[in-house]
């Protein structure tokens, strides 16, 4: 028998028990799925709070001295969890402490987290090079700018030393920071130069995961020939065509066991594609909780999303009035920026029993849209995957969706799919009126019950498990260990 493949997952974040965003979900479901193909798969995760908290007993596998010169302290947590083992990085004074994993309680960033990551690609690289206490990956597959350093670390070492691959979540967050501090991080000034770390006048640590890992991925086939563009580069789209060879894009699956509603403990009643009628009294339990009128007939119109631009909150207030002209409930649940955490507060004021807005973030509240909801809103700018569109379709719940990124990938139209797979409404313009005449198209198709169901159902048949989504990253796993033997006999014989 073959050894297995030995992968560490780098993540700044992993549900249940940390998560900001689509990364969590992704950090908690990819290693698992590649357990389940065969792969000694492990994660690197900085030990904040409530993971410190959720395992309390883990054993300390190995402390490091002062790494990178950046401080004393720090050691390794090991989870004998029988699935996907977990390392936690403990360095109390980064990461025990309120708030967010890259924010203070009152969503500023942590002004170190130049040394919190660092210290994670740091000790990432660590693993690639000298192993953690006789476990030493092929590889290392580091997620998002935080991770973004391990690459740039890795092939400043001359020995043998794991592959690297980056995967890019969301190309907007760069990791940006002053370039006096690279010397803080263990890296020579000379990297702040334009071929290698340096970005609007700054250093990028997500570029350096870019231009120094093996392999590249993000998470969808669309959003990655989208960011070789100007327009969703910010920047490094000269550098992904450069690397565009070894840049794939793979589609985030879908921790299917959290996420069913046949199972969802969140839920009023449970259903399944037979028992679609059970959906109701989700609705209505939906409408009492959110204070919102018990209309049954009426469309209930949910959203989940951080209150960004990138998410089209603003596209949403502005259409909201002519959505409940059309006869329709709104309930959104988010927090993010000001200005549209208010106006939606403001619209809820204005329209009691029609708008719902709770401003937070509360995960049983967000299995509770989407199974109540009779539409998914998800109107972005850009959406490297999206998770939300994928949970409404498993919970027949058609989402309406701008065509970009993973939105483009996973969303069938009725205009343009066949009968069998049209599965929610898709537009195209980023602007109000192209949102609105998507939402139009929706409001009739809801009231023709029987094409409705077939949507409904196409959606909740789609797989969007993490099964095939595995395959493809061990494929990239390979590739990037193959470049990586191809680069350093190149070296040999140069
Ligand atoms: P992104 O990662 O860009 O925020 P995704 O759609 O990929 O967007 O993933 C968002 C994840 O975070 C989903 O699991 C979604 O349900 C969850 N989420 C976002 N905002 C909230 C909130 N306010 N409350 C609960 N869950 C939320």
């Amino acid at each position: 028998m073959t050894e297995p493949l030995r992968v560490l997952f780098v993540t700044p974040e992993i549900a249940p028990w940390v998560k900001a965003g689509g990364l969590g979900d992704v950090a908690q479901a990819l290693p698992a799925a590649l357990a389940q193909a065969g792969v000694d798969a492990r994660v690197l995760v900085p030990a904040y709070r409530p993971l410190k908290s959720a395992f309390a007993q883990a054993r300390r596998v190995c402390a490091f001295a002062a790494p990178g010169g950046a401080l004393a302290d720090a050691g390794l947590r090991l989870t004998d969890d029988p699935g996907v083992p977990l390392y936690l990085l403990e360095c109390d004074a980064y990461f025990d402490r309120p708030g967010g994993p890259y924010q203070s309680p009152e969503n500023q960033d942590w002004a170190d987290n130049h040394l919190r990551f660092g210290l994670l690609s740091r000790i990432a690289s660590l693993a690639g090079t000298r192993g953690f206490d006789g476990w030493r990956p092929d590889l290392i597959h580091c997620n998002d700018w935080q991770g973004g350093l391990a690459p740039a670390y890795l092939a400043r070492e001359s020995g043998a030393h794991a592959a690297s691959v980056m995967t890019v979540h969301n190309l907007a967050y760069q990791g940006l920071f002053a370039p006096e501090l690279l010397p803080a991080l263990g890296l020579p000034p000379a990297l702040q130069a334009s071929e290698t770390l340096e970005l609007w006048g700054r250093i990028s640590f997500l570029k350096a995961g870019l231009r120094y890992a093996d392999g590249l991925t993000t998470v969808s086939p669309t959003y990655a020939r989208e960011i070789q563009g100007a327009e969703l580069g910010f920047g490094l789209e000269g550098l992904l065509r450069e690397r565009n060879d070894v840049l794939t894009g793979i589609l985030n699956g879908i921790d299917t066991r959290t996420w069913d509603p046949a199972r969802d403990a969140f839920l009023a009643e449970r259903y399944d594609a037979s028992s679609l009628e059970r959906k109701r009294a989700n609705a209505q339990a939906l409408r009492s909780e959110l204070g919102l009128a018990a209309r049954a007939a009426a469309p209930l119109v949910g959203m989940i999303a951080r209150l960004v631009e990138q998410k089209g909150a603003d596209l949403v207030i502005q259409i909201a009035p002519e959505l409940l002209r059309a006869g329709a409930q709104l309930a959104v649940l988010g927090q993010g920026e000001a200005r549209f955490e208010n106006a939606l507060r403001a619209l809820a004021a204005q329209h009691p029993g029609a708008v719902a807005a709770r401003i937070g973030f509360d995960e049983g509240l967000a299995h509770r849209i989407e199974a109540g909801a009779d539409l998914f809103l998800m109107p972005s700018r850009f959406e490297p995957c999206g998770l939300n569109q994928l949970y409404s379709m498993r919970y027949g719940t058609p989402p309406v969706v701008r065509r970009t990124g993973g939105l483009a990938d996973s969303v069938r139209d009725p205009d343009e799919a066949p009968p069998d797979e049209a599965c929610g409404f898709v537009f195209d313009a980023p602007d109000a009126d192209a949102l609105l005449a998507a939402l139009r198209r929706a409001l009739a198709a809801f009231r023709d019950p029987a094409a409705w169901r077939r949507l409904q159902t196409n959606g909740m048949h789609a797989d969007f498990s993490w099964t095939a989504s595995a395959a493809a990253y061990l494929e990239v796993y390979r590739r990037a260990i193959a470049a990586r033997d191809a680069a350093r006999a190149a070296a040999r014989a140069g």
